[in-house]
């Protein structure tokens, strides 16, 4: 099991390399997140035995049992799913990252509730970008306005915008979208927000998300395998 796990991460790094070197990215720019839900924790075990650090989880209590389970080898945690307001608390004391914030009452929770003795949270906020009906996230149209709130509030970081774009095969079909949320972010910066991170891409449309400027690929099925 790890030497596959090696070979995996090994090949997903060089895809990301040769992406970043084909669409002009700085080597280096894009990070690698494992997403690890559904996993078990001796699978996360043996890819951070690979040198994997950053893993993105979607259900907070599975994911508080991993983190637990495997405190002692000092991963970075990403919360990456659907957060509702009574998991904040859990979610805020032990995660670095929350991708998925999309309302401005998660965001004030996490904020009160983020100890003091640690760094600021890293927030992105989730945008709906190809307005699905019933799909999580914000309307590109609310984005700024709850940015600018986000922005200030204290113990949290605002450093960017998530997506996960409807499925399409084709790759220009794919960067589409992905330009709108890059287009969407500069915007935000233009006026006087610091945003440096763009997270999206996923197994299938890696390529597309470093073509438009992704700072993380979350990556689940091309690191472990299918999920069971
Ligand atoms: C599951 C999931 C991923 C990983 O998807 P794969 O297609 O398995 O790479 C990425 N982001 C989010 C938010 C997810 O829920």
């Amino acid at each position: 099991m790890r030497i596959d796990f090696v070979v995996r991460r090994q090949s997903l790094l060089a895809r990301i390399r040769a992406a970043e070197q084909r669409h002009h990215r700085p080597s280096g720019s894009v990070q690698l997140l494992a997403v690890s839900k559904t996993q078990p924790v001796a699978a996360i075990a043996a890819l951070a035995a690979a040198g994997q650090t950053a893993f993105g989880e979607n259900y907070a209590q599975e994911a508080l049992d991993k983190i637990a389970a495997l405190a002692t080898l000092g991963l970075e945690w990403h919360f990456i799913g659907p957060l509702q307001a009574n998991k904040t608390r859990a979610v805020a004391e032990r995660f670095a990252w929350v991708h998925s914030v999309d309302r401005l009452k998660i965001a004030e929770r996490l904020s009160v509730q983020r100890p003091i003795e640690l760094p600021p949270l890293n927030i992105c906020l989730q945008v709906n970008i190809d307005r699905e009906p019933a799909k999580h996230g914000l309307d590109p149209s609310e984005v700024a306005a709850v940015a600018q709130a986000v922005a200030a509030l204290p113990n949290l970081r605002l450093r960017g915008l998530m997506a996960i774009p409807a499925p399409v095969a084709d790759f220009a079909a794919q960067r589409r979208p992905l330009a709108r949320l890059r287009e969407l972010q500069e915007s935000l910066n233009s006026a006087g927000l610091a945003l440096d991170t763009l997270s999206m891409g996923m197994s299938d449309d890696l390529e597309a998300a470093i073509a438009e400027g992704a700072t993380w690929v979350r990556i689940g099925t091309a690191l472990f395998g299918p999920r069971g």
